[in-house]
């Protein structure tokens, strides 16, 4: 009997780049509520898990990556992940665990092969050390985490057993990657979405286009007719994942100016040289609306607009922003082939 957040799971300097599957089907959901009576009993003995934070883990990094290893991490994955198919598991039994109550999931297999898929994946990556895989990978769902030693005794044992809510299935058709937090004032994990991974090629993913704005503004990108068709016409495109370069800092459009001032005169140099920027890494774009005690998180978006109209961003849960026209010129571009 333990704690869970004990001085030896405590992470030392996350939030870590993680791989998981948000367990939001509403069935889920409710299996869990099933057992909050009694955990709620025990007070802030023990972190029960909200239902927005339900989740099951396919592969943590417990280290801390620079930006650069987290994009690679995410574009590894995306790319193994297309082999990848789907998993639909049976959540239950509840096992009270030493530090946790835990939802088993079942079968196991579909779930090993994905964490070996996402393993593999991230391995690649230099710089990025794996914990050591066990024997065997043991797929599991927390439900509560105890925050106290005296919580798991007999009678939390008996209670637990008594309530055994009809076992749920659930299918698992994409993995979130995130910065996960081990929150140690709630008692649970929380986390901040990089990016969206569906498993397997879908129909929809298949041909939604990647989309880098900014990065390289080309002639295509800003002149004043599109490379086809009318520019009033409005269009809706689905995009894969939207990347953008963030602006360059003050400090970097000093640098500019002065190469730009330095090719224009030679004695410019007496003055020395400003240190080289550092370029920003490109982001991937995720919906910052509120959603419960997160944000929305989601990266699977549509864009509307027209050549001479700015975006319209919608993300899969509905939530909508405005993007620049230059934004909507890109993503048409990238959308070409699939005209
Ligand atoms: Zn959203």
């Amino acid at each position: 009997m333990e704690s869970f957040f004990s001085r030896k799971r405590t992470w030392a300097d996350g939030p870590y780049l993680h791989f998981i599957a948000a367990l939001v089907s509403p069935e889920y959901v409710a299996y869990t509520q099933a057992h909050h009576d009694l955990l709620a009993a025990y007070g802030d003995r023990v972190g029960i898990v909200p239902p927005q934070w339900l989740h099951w883990t396919a592969q943590g990094v417990h280290h801390r990556l620079d930006e650069g290893q987290v994009e690679r991490a995410v574009q590894s994955v995306r790319e193994a992940a297309q082999r990848a198919v789907p998993a639909t598991v049976t959540m239950g039994p509840v096992w009270p665990g030493p530090s946790a109550v835990t939802v088993a999931m079942y079968p196991e297999e579909p779930l090993a092969t994905i964490n070996a898929l996402v393993r593999d994946a991230v391995s690649t990556v230099s710089g990025v050390r794996l914990r050591e895989a066990g024997d065997r990978f043991w797929p599991h769902s927390t439900l509560a985490y105890f925050r106290s030693p005296d919580v798991h005794d007999a009678d939390f044992n008996r209670q637990l057993r008594k309530i055994r809510p009809e076992r749920v299935e659930i299918t698992i058709s994409r993995l979130l990657a995130v910065y996960m937090h081990q929150d140690l004032d709630l008692g649970y994990y929380t986390w901040t979405p990089i990016a969206e991974i569906p498993l397997g090629a879908t129909a929809a993913d298949a041909w939604a286009p990647e989309v880098v704005c900014g990065k390289a503004a080309t002639m295509a990108t800003y002149r004043s007719t599109p490379p086809w068709g009318d520019s009033d016409a409005e269009c809706e495109i689905a995009v894969g994942r939207l990347v953008v370069q963030p602006p360059l800092s003050q400090s970097q459009r000093r640098y500019e100016s002065f190469v730009g001032r330095a090719l224009d005169d030679s004695t410019y140099f007496e003055d020395g040289e400003p240190p080289m920027p550092v370029w920003p890494d490109p982001v991937t774009v995720a919906c910052e609306r509120r959603s419960g005690d997160g944000v929305c998180g989601s990266t699977r978006l549509q864009v509307r607009g027209s050549w001479n109209s700015p975006a319209v961003i919608i993300c899969e849960h509905g939530h909508s922003w405005t993007d620049t026209v230059e934004t909507m010129r890109e993503v048409i571009l990238a959308a070409e082939p699939a005209q």
